[in-house]
Protein backbone atom coordinates (compact mmCIF):
# COMPACT_ATOMS: atom_id res chain seq x y z
CA UNK A 1 0.00 0.00 0.00
CA UNK A 2 1.15 3.42 -1.07
CA UNK A 3 0.33 6.71 0.70
CA UNK A 4 1.19 10.71 -0.40
CA UNK A 5 1.10 12.76 2.91
CA UNK A 6 0.90 16.23 1.75
CA UNK A 7 1.67 19.42 3.25
CA UNK A 8 -0.68 21.78 2.17
CA UNK A 9 -0.28 25.94 0.98
CA UNK A 10 0.16 28.46 2.69
CA UNK A 11 2.20 28.16 5.22
CA UNK A 12 5.85 29.92 6.00
CA UNK A 13 8.14 28.06 3.43
CA UNK A 14 11.94 28.72 5.50
CA UNK A 15 11.84 24.82 6.45
CA UNK A 16 10.37 21.17 6.06
CA UNK A 17 7.25 19.86 7.53
CA UNK A 18 7.58 17.94 10.52
CA UNK A 19 4.40 16.51 10.99
CA UNK A 20 4.68 14.40 7.83
CA UNK A 21 7.88 14.10 8.11
CA UNK A 22 7.36 11.90 11.81
CA UNK A 23 4.45 10.18 10.33
CA UNK A 24 6.69 8.82 7.59
CA UNK A 25 9.14 7.99 9.81
CA UNK A 26 6.56 6.04 12.03
CA UNK A 27 4.68 4.35 9.48
CA UNK A 28 7.13 2.77 7.47
CA UNK A 29 9.25 1.74 10.29
CA UNK A 30 5.62 -0.15 11.34
CA UNK A 31 4.52 -1.42 8.40
CA UNK A 32 5.30 -2.22 4.23
CA UNK A 33 3.55 0.74 3.56
CA UNK A 34 5.28 3.20 1.40
CA UNK A 35 5.09 6.31 2.90
CA UNK A 36 5.38 9.78 -0.03
CA UNK A 37 6.15 12.93 1.93
CA UNK A 38 5.38 15.84 -0.35
CA UNK A 39 5.43 19.71 0.15
CA UNK A 40 2.93 21.71 -2.09
CA UNK A 41 3.56 24.46 -0.01
CA UNK A 42 6.97 24.64 -1.12
CA UNK A 43 6.02 23.99 -4.69
CA UNK A 44 3.03 26.88 -4.31
CA UNK A 45 5.15 29.43 -3.13
CA UNK A 46 8.43 28.59 -6.15
CA UNK A 47 5.00 29.22 -8.65
CA UNK A 48 3.78 32.12 -7.28
CA UNK A 49 7.11 34.10 -7.02
CA UNK A 50 8.42 32.74 -10.33
CA UNK A 51 5.31 33.91 -12.05
CA UNK A 52 5.00 36.97 -10.47
CA UNK A 53 8.65 37.79 -11.25
CA UNK A 54 8.28 36.53 -14.71
CA UNK A 55 5.34 39.35 -15.41
CA UNK A 56 2.40 36.56 -15.85
CA UNK A 57 0.45 38.60 -13.14
CA UNK A 58 0.59 41.47 -11.54
CA UNK A 59 -0.65 43.13 -8.24
CA UNK A 60 -0.10 46.88 -8.51
CA UNK A 61 3.13 47.92 -7.66
CA UNK A 62 5.49 47.74 -10.18
CA UNK A 63 8.75 46.77 -11.57
CA UNK A 64 10.12 47.71 -7.98
CA UNK A 65 8.14 45.06 -6.37
CA UNK A 66 9.10 42.23 -8.95
CA UNK A 67 12.90 43.08 -8.12
CA UNK A 68 12.63 42.61 -4.60
CA UNK A 69 10.67 39.91 -4.41
CA UNK A 70 13.48 38.58 -7.06
CA UNK A 71 16.14 39.55 -5.03
CA UNK A 72 14.53 38.32 -1.63
CA UNK A 73 13.98 34.59 -3.62
CA UNK A 74 18.02 34.88 -4.16
CA UNK A 75 18.59 35.67 -0.33
CA UNK A 76 16.22 33.36 1.41
CA UNK A 77 17.54 30.29 -0.47
CA UNK A 78 21.15 31.19 -0.97
CA UNK A 79 21.93 33.81 1.97
CA UNK A 80 25.30 35.98 1.40
CA UNK A 81 26.02 39.03 3.00
CA UNK A 82 22.83 40.80 1.47
CA UNK A 83 20.90 38.66 3.77
CA UNK A 84 22.71 39.81 6.86
CA UNK A 85 22.34 43.51 5.73
CA UNK A 86 18.76 44.64 6.97
CA UNK A 87 18.40 46.98 4.68
CA UNK A 88 18.60 44.96 1.98
CA UNK A 89 16.80 41.87 4.13
CA UNK A 90 14.01 44.20 5.20
CA UNK A 91 12.17 45.65 2.27
CA UNK A 92 12.50 42.21 -0.22
CA UNK A 93 10.76 40.50 3.03
CA UNK A 94 8.60 42.79 3.24
CA UNK A 95 7.85 42.20 -0.43
CA UNK A 96 7.62 38.87 -0.24
CA UNK A 97 5.92 38.46 2.96
CA UNK A 98 3.19 40.67 1.26
CA UNK A 99 2.52 39.40 -2.48
CA UNK A 100 1.80 35.91 -1.09
CA UNK A 101 -0.19 37.77 1.01
CA UNK A 102 -2.66 39.31 -1.54
CA UNK A 103 -2.56 36.15 -3.28
CA UNK A 104 -4.00 33.98 -0.93
CA UNK A 105 -6.57 37.14 -0.32
CA UNK A 106 -7.56 36.91 -3.39
CA UNK A 107 -7.16 33.21 -3.69
CA UNK A 108 -9.14 32.17 -0.75
CA UNK A 109 -12.86 33.30 -2.25
CA UNK A 110 -11.84 31.45 -5.86
CA UNK A 111 -10.58 28.52 -3.76
CA UNK A 112 -14.55 28.46 -1.47
CA UNK A 113 -15.54 29.18 -5.10
CA UNK A 114 -14.39 25.65 -6.68
CA UNK A 115 -15.08 23.88 -3.35
CA UNK A 116 -18.33 24.82 -3.42
CA UNK A 117 -19.15 25.22 -7.13
CA UNK A 118 -16.81 25.15 -9.94
CA UNK A 119 -13.88 27.51 -10.76
CA UNK A 120 -11.55 26.14 -13.76
CA UNK A 121 -8.34 28.77 -12.93
CA UNK A 122 -8.39 26.92 -9.94
CA UNK A 123 -8.66 23.46 -11.01
CA UNK A 124 -6.30 24.06 -13.73
CA UNK A 125 -3.86 25.72 -11.40
CA UNK A 126 -4.07 22.59 -8.97
CA UNK A 127 -3.94 19.77 -11.42
CA UNK A 128 -0.20 20.44 -11.70
CA UNK A 129 0.07 19.07 -7.98
CA UNK A 130 -1.53 15.76 -9.03
CA UNK A 131 1.51 14.60 -10.94
CA UNK A 132 4.07 15.20 -7.31
CA UNK A 133 1.06 13.09 -5.33
CA UNK A 134 1.70 10.52 -7.76
CA UNK A 135 -1.06 7.79 -7.47
CA UNK A 136 -1.29 6.90 -4.33
CA UNK A 137 -3.75 4.68 -2.15
CA UNK A 138 -5.11 7.33 0.07
CA UNK A 139 -3.59 10.81 0.73
CA UNK A 140 -3.41 12.49 4.09
CA UNK A 141 -3.46 16.47 4.80
CA UNK A 142 -1.45 17.89 7.50
CA UNK A 143 -3.10 20.72 8.41
CA UNK A 144 -1.02 23.05 10.77
CA UNK A 145 -2.85 26.48 10.30
CA UNK A 146 -6.09 28.01 9.11
CA UNK A 147 -4.68 29.51 6.50
CA UNK A 148 -3.78 25.87 4.74
CA UNK A 149 -7.76 24.82 5.02
CA UNK A 150 -8.62 26.51 2.09
CA UNK A 151 -6.27 24.61 -0.40
CA UNK A 152 -6.51 21.43 1.98
CA UNK A 153 -10.35 21.10 0.88
CA UNK A 154 -9.79 22.63 -2.68
CA UNK A 155 -7.46 19.94 -2.98
CA UNK A 156 -9.35 16.63 -1.93
CA UNK A 157 -11.85 18.27 -4.16
CA UNK A 158 -9.51 17.28 -7.18
CA UNK A 159 -8.46 14.45 -5.69
CA UNK A 160 -11.49 12.63 -5.10
CA UNK A 161 -12.26 13.52 -8.47
CA UNK A 162 -8.90 12.57 -9.95
CA UNK A 163 -7.56 9.92 -7.77
CA UNK A 164 -10.97 8.15 -6.49
CA UNK A 165 -8.86 7.50 -3.29
CA UNK A 166 -9.33 8.01 0.40
CA UNK A 167 -8.62 11.31 1.86
CA UNK A 168 -7.39 11.79 5.42
CA UNK A 169 -7.24 15.27 7.10
CA UNK A 170 -5.84 16.30 10.60
CA UNK A 171 -3.13 18.25 11.93
CA UNK A 172 -3.08 21.35 14.70
CA UNK A 173 -5.48 23.60 12.57
CA UNK A 174 -8.25 20.24 12.80
CA UNK A 175 -8.39 20.31 16.22
CA UNK A 176 -10.43 22.81 16.78
CA UNK A 177 -13.65 21.35 15.25
CA UNK A 178 -12.77 18.54 13.98
CA UNK A 179 -16.44 17.46 12.86
CA UNK A 180 -17.05 20.08 10.62
CA UNK A 181 -14.79 19.01 8.28
CA UNK A 182 -17.12 15.74 7.94
CA UNK A 183 -20.24 17.66 8.57
CA UNK A 184 -19.53 20.07 5.21
CA UNK A 185 -17.12 18.38 2.99
CA UNK A 186 -17.51 14.33 3.42
CA UNK A 187 -18.03 14.29 -0.23
CA UNK A 188 -14.16 15.36 -0.14
CA UNK A 189 -13.08 13.93 3.22
CA UNK A 190 -13.45 10.07 4.22
CA UNK A 191 -11.13 10.60 7.37
CA UNK A 192 -10.62 12.87 10.00
CA UNK A 193 -7.46 12.09 12.56
CA UNK A 194 -7.84 14.59 16.02
CA UNK A 195 -5.04 14.90 18.13
CA UNK A 196 -1.66 12.31 17.89
CA UNK A 197 -1.33 10.88 14.46
CA UNK A 198 0.98 8.26 13.81
CA UNK A 199 -1.05 5.19 15.82
CA UNK A 200 -4.20 6.55 14.34
CA UNK A 201 -3.13 6.77 10.70
CA UNK A 202 -0.98 3.00 10.60
CA UNK A 203 -4.47 1.30 12.01
CA UNK A 204 -6.70 3.27 9.72
CA UNK A 205 -4.39 2.58 6.65
CA UNK A 206 -4.79 -1.23 7.43
CA UNK A 207 -8.29 -0.71 8.78
CA UNK A 208 -9.23 0.82 5.11
CA UNK A 209 -8.80 -2.61 3.48
CA UNK A 210 -10.36 -4.78 6.65
CA UNK A 211 -13.42 -1.81 6.80
CA UNK A 212 -12.90 -1.71 10.62
CA UNK A 213 -12.76 1.65 11.89
CA UNK A 214 -14.48 1.35 15.59
CA UNK A 215 -11.63 0.86 17.80
CA UNK A 216 -9.26 3.04 15.92
CA UNK A 217 -8.74 5.60 18.54
CA UNK A 218 -8.25 9.11 17.49
CA UNK A 219 -10.38 8.69 14.70
CA UNK A 220 -13.57 10.37 13.13
CA UNK A 221 -15.52 9.14 10.13
CA UNK A 222 -18.88 8.87 8.25
CA UNK A 223 -21.13 5.55 9.10
CA UNK A 224 -24.64 5.05 8.00
CA UNK A 225 -25.00 8.76 7.03
CA UNK A 226 -23.56 9.90 10.70
CA UNK A 227 -20.69 11.17 12.00
CA UNK A 228 -18.64 9.00 14.40
CA UNK A 229 -16.26 10.03 16.64
CA UNK A 230 -13.75 7.55 18.20
CA UNK A 231 -11.64 8.14 22.03
CA UNK A 232 -9.16 10.16 21.71
CA UNK A 233 -6.05 9.19 23.54
CA UNK A 234 -2.67 10.08 23.81
CA UNK A 235 1.02 8.42 22.56
CA UNK A 236 2.49 8.61 25.88
CA UNK A 237 5.96 6.76 25.21
CA UNK A 238 7.57 9.37 22.70
CA UNK A 239 10.48 7.31 23.02
CA UNK A 240 9.56 4.49 20.84
CA UNK A 241 8.76 6.71 18.10
CA UNK A 242 11.34 6.95 15.59
CA UNK A 243 13.20 9.85 14.67
CA UNK A 244 11.13 12.20 11.99
CA UNK A 245 12.26 11.21 8.04
CA UNK A 246 13.00 14.19 6.04
CA UNK A 247 14.12 12.44 3.24
CA UNK A 248 11.82 13.16 0.66
CA UNK A 249 11.89 16.82 1.00
CA UNK A 250 14.02 19.10 -1.37
CA UNK A 251 15.93 20.36 2.16
CA UNK A 252 18.19 22.47 0.17
CA UNK A 253 15.68 24.21 -2.11
CA UNK A 254 13.62 25.86 1.47
CA UNK A 255 13.74 30.02 1.63
CA UNK A 256 16.19 29.96 3.89
CA UNK A 257 19.93 30.03 4.00
CA UNK A 258 20.55 27.16 6.10
CA UNK A 259 18.66 23.98 6.33
CA UNK A 260 16.89 24.21 9.84
CA UNK A 261 15.12 21.33 10.96
CA UNK A 262 12.52 20.82 13.90
CA UNK A 263 12.26 18.67 16.30
CA UNK A 264 9.91 18.10 19.86
CA UNK A 265 11.45 17.15 23.21
CA UNK A 266 7.80 16.52 24.22
CA UNK A 267 4.06 17.16 22.97
CA UNK A 268 1.15 19.24 24.98
CA UNK A 269 2.03 22.02 27.09
CA UNK A 270 2.69 21.49 30.94
CA UNK A 271 0.74 24.66 32.08
CA UNK A 272 -2.50 24.75 29.87
CA UNK A 273 -4.60 27.29 32.01
CA UNK A 274 -3.90 30.69 29.68
CA UNK A 275 -7.38 31.97 29.30
CA UNK A 276 -6.85 33.15 25.85
CA UNK A 277 -5.59 29.34 24.77
CA UNK A 278 -8.14 27.56 22.25
CA UNK A 279 -5.94 24.16 22.94
CA UNK A 280 -6.23 24.10 27.03
CA UNK A 281 -8.89 21.35 26.81
CA UNK A 282 -7.25 19.36 23.67
CA UNK A 283 -6.78 15.41 25.09
CA UNK A 284 -3.59 16.01 23.14
CA UNK A 285 -2.38 19.00 25.12
CA UNK A 286 -1.23 16.24 27.92
CA UNK A 287 2.07 16.95 28.77
CA UNK A 288 4.78 14.25 28.19
CA UNK A 289 8.23 14.10 27.67
CA UNK A 290 10.98 12.19 25.78
CA UNK A 291 14.21 10.90 27.76
CA UNK A 292 17.16 13.37 27.11
CA UNK A 293 19.16 10.24 25.93
CA UNK A 294 16.63 9.35 23.47
CA UNK A 295 16.31 13.00 22.25
CA UNK A 296 20.24 13.22 21.90
CA UNK A 297 20.19 10.16 19.54
CA UNK A 298 17.71 11.60 17.36
CA UNK A 299 19.30 14.75 17.47
CA UNK A 300 22.81 13.25 16.70
CA UNK A 301 20.97 11.10 13.80
CA UNK A 302 19.31 14.17 12.46
CA UNK A 303 22.22 16.32 12.25
CA UNK A 304 24.26 13.75 10.34
CA UNK A 305 22.04 12.35 8.41
CA UNK A 306 20.72 15.91 6.69
CA UNK A 307 24.48 17.62 7.29
CA UNK A 308 23.07 20.72 9.22
CA UNK A 309 23.70 22.25 12.84
CA UNK A 310 20.13 24.47 12.89
CA UNK A 311 17.49 22.99 14.98
CA UNK A 312 14.15 24.23 16.06
CA UNK A 313 12.80 22.70 19.17
CA UNK A 314 8.93 23.24 17.93
CA UNK A 315 7.57 22.50 21.66
CA UNK A 316 4.32 24.59 23.08
CA UNK A 317 6.50 24.95 26.19
CA UNK A 318 9.68 23.82 27.87
CA UNK A 319 10.07 23.39 31.37
CA UNK A 320 13.19 25.09 33.10
CA UNK A 321 14.06 22.20 34.69
CA UNK A 322 13.53 20.48 30.90
CA UNK A 323 15.92 22.91 29.78
CA UNK A 324 18.53 22.27 32.07
CA UNK A 325 18.36 19.03 31.73
CA UNK A 326 18.21 18.60 27.92
CA UNK A 327 21.16 21.54 27.82
CA UNK A 328 23.59 19.28 29.71
CA UNK A 329 22.71 16.65 27.65
CA UNK A 330 23.92 18.81 24.82
CA UNK A 331 27.13 20.30 26.22
CA UNK A 332 28.26 16.22 27.68
CA UNK A 333 27.44 14.42 24.30
CA UNK A 334 29.24 17.42 23.12
CA UNK A 335 26.35 17.27 20.36
CA UNK A 336 27.26 21.10 18.94
CA UNK A 337 23.90 22.78 17.56
CA UNK A 338 22.57 25.94 17.12
CA UNK A 339 18.60 26.27 18.21
CA UNK A 340 15.76 28.69 19.14
CA UNK A 341 12.59 27.26 21.04
CA UNK A 342 10.01 29.29 23.18
CA UNK A 343 9.08 29.51 26.87
CA UNK A 344 7.22 31.00 29.79
CA UNK A 345 9.67 33.92 31.25
CA UNK A 346 9.44 32.69 34.84
CA UNK A 347 12.02 33.45 37.30
CA UNK A 348 13.38 29.48 37.07
CA UNK A 349 14.94 30.88 34.14
CA UNK A 350 18.13 32.05 36.00
CA UNK A 351 21.31 33.45 35.00
CA UNK A 352 22.88 30.00 35.41
CA UNK A 353 20.32 28.08 33.80
CA UNK A 354 20.55 30.65 30.44
CA UNK A 355 24.40 30.45 30.54
CA UNK A 356 24.00 27.09 30.36
CA UNK A 357 21.30 26.99 27.73
CA UNK A 358 23.13 29.14 25.87
CA UNK A 359 26.57 27.37 25.89
CA UNK A 360 24.20 24.24 24.70
CA UNK A 361 23.87 26.02 21.54
CA UNK A 362 20.55 27.97 22.14
CA UNK A 363 20.77 31.28 20.48
CA UNK A 364 17.06 32.63 20.32
CA UNK A 365 13.82 32.38 23.22
CA UNK A 366 10.18 33.16 21.93
CA UNK A 367 9.02 34.34 25.45
CA UNK A 368 5.14 34.62 25.99
CA UNK A 369 5.32 38.07 27.85
CA UNK A 370 1.62 39.15 26.59
CA UNK A 371 1.40 41.69 28.95
CA UNK A 372 2.99 44.85 30.83
CA UNK A 373 0.15 44.90 33.51
CA UNK A 374 -0.30 42.21 36.22
CA UNK A 375 -3.37 42.33 36.82
CA UNK A 376 -4.04 41.67 33.36
CA UNK A 377 -1.26 38.74 33.84
CA UNK A 378 -2.92 37.68 36.57
CA UNK A 379 -6.17 37.45 34.96
CA UNK A 380 -5.33 35.51 32.08
CA UNK A 381 -3.78 32.88 34.67
CA UNK A 382 -0.46 33.36 32.87
CA UNK A 383 1.85 32.48 36.13
CA UNK A 384 4.30 35.20 35.52
CA UNK A 385 5.31 38.12 37.12
CA UNK A 386 5.90 41.66 35.60
CA UNK A 387 9.63 42.11 37.65
CA UNK A 388 10.34 38.14 36.76
CA UNK A 389 10.11 38.67 33.12
CA UNK A 390 12.42 41.60 32.97
CA UNK A 391 14.61 39.41 35.21
CA UNK A 392 14.29 36.97 32.52
CA UNK A 393 15.19 39.13 29.46
CA UNK A 394 17.88 41.15 31.03
CA UNK A 395 19.67 38.00 32.12
CA UNK A 396 19.00 36.27 29.05
CA UNK A 397 20.71 38.70 26.95
CA UNK A 398 23.24 39.10 28.78
CA UNK A 399 23.92 35.36 28.26
CA UNK A 400 23.81 35.78 24.62
CA UNK A 401 20.90 34.68 24.08
CA UNK A 402 18.41 36.88 21.55
CA UNK A 403 15.32 37.84 22.98
CA UNK A 404 12.00 37.52 20.54
CA UNK A 405 8.73 38.89 22.63
CA UNK A 406 5.74 38.12 22.04
CA UNK A 407 2.89 40.79 23.76
CA UNK A 408 -0.57 42.00 22.87
CA UNK A 409 -3.07 44.74 23.97
CA UNK A 410 -7.03 44.54 23.95
CA UNK A 411 -7.54 41.87 26.53
CA UNK A 412 -10.71 41.90 27.63
CA UNK A 413 -11.11 44.45 30.72
CA UNK A 414 -7.48 45.69 30.08
CA UNK A 415 -7.71 49.59 30.83
CA UNK A 416 -6.17 52.60 28.73
CA UNK A 417 -3.96 52.85 31.75
CA UNK A 418 -2.76 49.00 31.84
CA UNK A 419 -1.89 49.20 27.67
CA UNK A 420 0.70 52.19 28.78
CA UNK A 421 1.87 49.47 30.98
CA UNK A 422 2.50 47.42 28.40
CA UNK A 423 4.20 50.10 26.38
CA UNK A 424 6.49 51.11 29.45
CA UNK A 425 7.73 47.56 29.62
CA UNK A 426 8.36 47.28 26.24
CA UNK A 427 9.98 50.51 26.21
CA UNK A 428 12.22 50.21 29.60
CA UNK A 429 13.32 46.59 28.55
CA UNK A 430 13.55 47.85 24.65
CA UNK A 431 17.85 47.09 24.90
CA UNK A 432 17.15 43.40 25.83
CA UNK A 433 14.45 42.91 23.14
CA UNK A 434 16.00 41.69 19.92
CA UNK A 435 12.14 40.36 18.23
CA UNK A 436 9.04 41.51 19.02
CA UNK A 437 5.65 40.08 17.67
CA UNK A 438 2.98 42.59 19.60
CA UNK A 439 -0.30 42.34 18.42
CA UNK A 440 -3.97 42.47 19.16
CA UNK A 441 -5.79 40.04 21.42
CA UNK A 442 -8.19 37.90 19.43
CA UNK A 443 -10.93 35.48 20.87
CA UNK A 444 -10.56 31.98 20.06
CA UNK A 445 -12.90 28.86 20.35
CA UNK A 446 -12.81 26.78 23.01
CA UNK A 447 -10.66 29.04 25.07
CA UNK A 448 -11.36 30.18 28.69
CA UNK A 449 -12.88 33.47 27.89
CA UNK A 450 -14.76 31.95 24.86
CA UNK A 451 -16.50 29.81 27.47
CA UNK A 452 -17.08 31.55 30.18
CA UNK A 453 -17.06 35.11 28.93
CA UNK A 454 -18.98 36.91 31.82
CA UNK A 455 -15.55 36.35 34.17
CA UNK A 456 -13.95 38.39 31.94
CA UNK A 457 -16.73 41.53 31.60
CA UNK A 458 -17.69 39.94 28.10
CA UNK A 459 -21.91 40.84 27.78
CA UNK A 460 -21.86 40.02 24.42
CA UNK A 461 -19.98 37.40 21.45
CA UNK A 462 -20.85 37.79 17.91
CA UNK A 463 -19.56 35.41 15.40
CA UNK A 464 -18.82 37.05 11.98
CA UNK A 465 -19.95 35.35 8.84
CA UNK A 466 -15.93 34.11 7.00
CA UNK A 467 -15.99 32.59 3.70
CA UNK A 468 -13.85 29.78 5.60
CA UNK A 469 -16.23 28.23 7.71
CA UNK A 470 -13.33 26.77 10.04
CA UNK A 471 -11.93 30.29 11.03
CA UNK A 472 -15.01 32.10 12.82
CA UNK A 473 -13.97 35.81 13.71
CA UNK A 474 -15.59 36.89 16.88
CA UNK A 475 -16.30 40.43 17.87
CA UNK A 476 -17.56 40.80 21.70
CA UNK A 477 -18.94 43.88 23.63
CA UNK A 478 -17.34 44.07 27.19
CA UNK A 479 -18.85 46.19 30.49
CA UNK A 480 -15.11 46.92 31.39
CA UNK A 481 -11.82 48.16 30.04
CA UNK A 482 -11.20 49.45 26.29
CA UNK A 483 -13.29 48.32 23.41
CA UNK A 484 -12.21 46.07 20.89
CA UNK A 485 -12.40 48.92 18.16
CA UNK A 486 -9.87 51.27 21.13
CA UNK A 487 -7.49 48.47 21.09
CA UNK A 488 -7.18 48.52 17.41
CA UNK A 489 -6.92 52.41 17.49
CA UNK A 490 -4.34 51.56 20.16
CA UNK A 491 -2.12 49.56 18.30
CA UNK A 492 -2.41 51.54 15.07
CA UNK A 493 -0.90 54.42 17.10
CA UNK A 494 1.79 52.50 18.07
CA UNK A 495 2.97 50.66 15.65
CA UNK A 496 6.19 52.59 14.51
CA UNK A 497 6.98 51.99 18.02
CA UNK A 498 6.45 48.15 17.70
CA UNK A 499 8.62 47.85 14.73
CA UNK A 500 11.15 49.94 15.98
CA UNK A 501 11.70 46.98 19.01
CA UNK A 502 13.20 44.97 16.39
CA UNK A 503 16.94 45.06 16.30
CA UNK A 504 17.05 43.32 12.93
CA UNK A 505 13.84 43.08 11.10
CA UNK A 506 9.90 43.23 11.70
CA UNK A 507 9.88 40.06 9.50
CA UNK A 508 11.84 37.77 11.67
CA UNK A 509 8.74 37.34 13.75
CA UNK A 510 7.44 35.93 10.32
CA UNK A 511 10.17 33.96 9.28
CA UNK A 512 11.27 32.56 12.58
CA UNK A 513 13.43 30.23 11.08
CA UNK A 514 15.66 33.80 9.98
CA UNK A 515 15.76 34.67 13.19
CA UNK A 516 18.32 31.29 14.04
CA UNK A 517 20.43 31.92 11.33
CA UNK A 518 20.88 35.63 11.67
CA UNK A 519 21.64 36.04 15.29
CA UNK A 520 23.53 33.09 14.96
CA UNK A 521 25.93 33.67 11.90
S1 LIG B 1 -0.87 29.53 25.53
FE1 LIG B 1 0.90 28.17 25.49
S2 LIG B 1 1.58 28.07 27.65
FE2 LIG B 1 -0.50 28.86 27.67
S3 LIG B 1 -1.76 27.06 27.95
FE3 LIG B 1 -1.66 27.42 25.73
S4 LIG B 1 0.04 26.15 25.01
FE4 LIG B 1 0.22 26.33 27.26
Amino acid sequence: MRITLVYPPVAIPTSAPLGIAALKGFVEKNSNINVKCVDINLSYYENVLDKFINKEFDIGKGEKSRQLVKKAKDIFKKGGKDFYDPKVYNPCANEFFHLVEKVSEINNNSLFEFIYGQNDNVRNSLFRYLEKIGKPDAVGFSILTAEQIPHSIAMAKLIKEELKVPVIFGGGAVRVSPELFLDKFSQYIDYVVKGDGEYALLRLLRGIKEGNLKDINNLIYRKNNKIESNDEIITEKLDFLPAPDYSDFELDNYFCPKKVISVLTSRGCYWRKCAFCSDCDAVSMNYRIRSVRNLMEEIKLLKTKYKTDYFYFADEMIAPSRFKAISEGLIQNNIGLNYYTQAMPIKEFDNELLKTMYKSGCRAIMWGVESGSQRVLDLINKNTNVTDIQNVLRQSNSAGIKNAVYAFGGFPTETEEEYKQTLQFLQRNMAYIDVQFTGLFRLTKNSEIYKNPAKFSITNIIENKSVNPFVPIYSYETKEGITQQKSVELYDENLSFFLGLNKFSPFLGKFRDHMLIVFND
